[in-house]
């Protein structure tokens, strides 16, 4: 069968615990395959506004485009909008006593934050992404 475009995008990366812990940074570990949280104002991307891609760090999936990015002063990095709906999945939340949507990465589901419904026009939303769970790579000058 040919690939389609479909198919591609829905290609899951399995691993075991143990793999993606020999292949993590402990917080990279925690964040992505725990759902931890980095503290606020410490990753080194929140202030990144170079242009250029963000991949997952679990799987390498480009997850979101510079140009979606803004300041949005919460803590983390935020994004507008995702490279493409398909990358991200979104799921109800509900621990912490709070009613939050989680998103992770649809290629290898690693936790990469949380969407919140006030973000800047046009969209509208917030992508509250952890720095741990990003890998950025400049566009070519
Ligand atoms: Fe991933």
């Amino acid at each position: 069968m040919p690939d389609t475009p479909e198919k591609t995008a829905t290609e899951k990366v399995v691993k075991t615990e143990a793999e993606w812990r020999a292949q993590l940074t402990p917080e990279q570990y925690h964040i992505l395959r725990e759902k931890g949280t980095e503290r606020p104002y410490t990753g080194p991307l929140e202030f990144n506004f170079e242009s250029g891609s963000y991949h997952c760090a679990g799987c390498g999936a480009l997850l979101f485009a510079s140009g979606a990015k803004y300041d949005s002063g919460c803590g983390w990095p935020a994004f507008m909008i995702p490279a493409d709906s398909k990358a991200i999945d979104e799921h109800e939340d509900s621990s912490y006593g709070m009613r939050r949507v989680e998103v992770t990465c649809a290629k290898c589901g690693g936790h990469l934050g949380h969407v919140f419904p006030d973000g800047p026009r046009p969209t509208g939303l917030r992508y509250c992404i952890n720095s741990a769970s990003l890998t950025f790579t400049k566009a070519p000058e």
